[in-house]
């Protein structure tokens, strides 16, 4: 608006310009034709008294007078003019770029996007988008507050312009995810080297104020189709990094159309689980650890499933995540442990239950208290309770976790670490936290006999744990000479297929556990 009405100023004085030009071009020319000058120099000495020359200065003085004025203002107007462009120009320049890092914002990307409207021409390939986000940035943020993780998140964008090619562009779409649109001439392979080569880059420490961080990154990729929407195109690389980061993170995914599908399941699983959750359809299972030198039962994991009303039961493998992903876990993980206990709490004394503890439920400032009011409400002793947990769960907030630890332990309930020996660094944590037991993973143990290099693995584990005074449970025993070769190693507990497979709460435990000192597994097993 401010535009337009400088824009007519500016042409009004324009046109007063020109308006004098002509009315002196035609005095000009009119006293030209008349003789003008020798006219008025006789109407003057008719008319002495009226001081006609004194009038005509004054008036060519006026006229003057007006120019310069006008000249002024058309000058004032035109840098006025200058420095508006300028700032439109700057607030343009900010409403398309990320204020903290400088890259191109979403709403450029986007722009850029809705430009690729035809096929590629010869020579050039079809143009790939690339979504990137930070595996672990939110700890990081959390841990070392904003302005270290603002500087991290810089960090990160220079090094992805660094990583890429003058034609190709790169925006940050807001928190810690990026997008890089490849340049024509470059084909999906170097996409995918290219995602690669930053998955490898970004696993790399990042360092600030003496600090090091490890955050990590997935990608996802997709051919952007000619003429789609950007939205479009940003849901597929979207999907893609959504499956690189269920692949277990610092991946590389492609979109493929099966994914739309699966997205659209996943959907509807989730809305699904909401309505589980208000229910009772996740429900415990059980299935028995035992004492592998004695056979004898000694208690139960608790495996969570789903009685889907269509799908039927379904395993946590399908639902966990997801809890996870809607928020939803720590309602799930204690709304599980509620029940076990309830079943539980009137079985022999001697069975344990373990329990087990998602990374993100163990995180919850609630966990705690929340199992506490479970343990009070059920009646279970807690020193019948430990709970399982990962090394994910500690990896963020070492102290955090020492304190729920601590906490927990102090009431009783004692700690296992589950899946031991899958992570990256299971060992550092051994020495750091008290755990009372360590659970090797079942991909060590099951089918263990045609793997020396697995037997040597749970030979290891067990030597170290009996170094560090740790009990250990070995899952996933399916056969008798996995259960014998684990006896020879002097393997505490066991658990595994081979024992019985997970079952639903009701008519546990086996009549004959109620007294669990003379309940035997798949006895004999050979004592030497
Ligand atoms: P996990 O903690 O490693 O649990 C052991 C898994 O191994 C269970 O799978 C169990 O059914 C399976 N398993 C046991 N023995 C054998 C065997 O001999 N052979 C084979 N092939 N598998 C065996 P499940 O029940 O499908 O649970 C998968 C994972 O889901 C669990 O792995 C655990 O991480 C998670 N999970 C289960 N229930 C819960 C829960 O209530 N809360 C949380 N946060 N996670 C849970
Ligand atoms: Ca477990
Ligand atoms: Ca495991």
């Amino acid at each position: 608006m401010g535009d337009v009405r400088q824009m007519s100023e500016l042409w009004k004085t324009r046109l007063t310009y020109l308006g004098i030009a002509l009315t002196t071009l035609a005095t000009f020319l009119l006293s030209a034709e008349f003789d003008a000058l020798e006219w008025f120099y006789e109407y003057s000495r008719a008319h002495e008294d009226w001081n006609l020359d004194e009038i005509l200065v004054l008036v060519l003085n006026l006229v003057l007078g007006l120019l310069v004025a006008l000249l002024v203002r058309s000058r004032q107007l035109r840098r006025a003019m200058r420095a508006r462009r300028i700032a439109e120009k700057q607030a343009n320049r900010m409403a398309r770029h990320d204020v903290l890092t400088g890259l191109a914002n979403r709403r450029a990307l986007q722009d850029r996007l809705n430009k690729i409207d035809a096929a590629p021409e010869a020579g050039q390939h079809a143009t790939v988008l690339m979504i990137l986000d930070l595996d672990r940035f939110k700890p990081v943020n959390d841990l070392h507050g904003h302005i270290f993780g603002d500087a991290i998140l810089y960090q990160v964008a220079q090094h992805l312009r660094k990583a890429i090619e003058k034609d190709d562009f790169v925006a940050r779409l807001g928190g810690d995810e990026f997008a890089l649109i490849l340049a024509p001439d470059r084909t999906p392979e170097d996409a995918e080297r290219l995602a690669r080569r930053l998955v490898g880059s970004l696993s790399r420490p990042f360092h600030h104020e003496g600090i090091s961080v490890s955050i990590g990154a997935s990608i996802g990729l997709s051919v952007v189709a000619p003429g789609a929407a950007a939205e479009t195109a940003l849901k597929r690389s979207d999907q893609a990094l959504y499956a690189a980061k269920r692949d277990g993170r610092g991946q590389v995914a492609w979109y493929d159309a099966d994914l739309d599908a699966k997205a659209h399941e996943r959907a509807q699983l989730e809305g699904d689980l909401r309505e589980a959750l208000r229910g009772d359809q996740i429900i415990p299972f059980f299935q028995p650890i035992v004492d592998i030198r004695s056979g004898r039962l000694r208690g139960f994991e608790v495996l969570a499933r789903w009685q889907h009303p269509d799908h039927g039961l379904l395993g946590p493998d399908l639902f966990i995540g997801i809890a996870e992903d809607i928020g939803a876990i720590s309602r799930l993980g204690i709304g599980i442990l509620r029940q076990a206990c309830a079943i539980a709490a009137d079985w022999d004394p001697s069975l344990k239950l373990s329990v087990n503890i998602s990374p993100q439920q163990f995180k919850d400032l609630n966990l705690v208290p929340d199992i506490k009011t479970v343990l009070q409400e059920t009646g279970f002793p807690p020193h019948r309770l430990e709970l399982e947990i990962t090394e994910s769960a500690i990896i963020d907030d070492l102290d955090m976790a020492r304190r729920s630890i601590d906490g927990l332990r102090d009431f009783g309930i004692s700690i296992a670490l589950d899946d031991f020996g899958t992570g990256f660094s299971s060992l550092a944590y051994l020495r750091q936290l008290p755990f009372d037991r360590i659970k090797i993973d079942r991909s060590f143990v099951t089918g263990m006999e045609e793997s020396p290099s697995n037997q040597k693995i749970v030979s290891g584990i067990l030597a170290l744990a009996r170094g560090l005074e740790l009990s250990v449970t070995a899952e996933g025993i399916e056969t008798q000479s996995e259960l014998s070769y684990l006896l020879s190693l002097d393997c505490p507990l066991g658990q595994g297929y081979l024992f019985d497979k997970p079952m639903p709460g009701e008519g546990l435990p086996p009549d004959a556990a109620l007294s669990s000192k003379e309940v035997s597994y798949r006895q004999p097993v050979s004592v030497s």
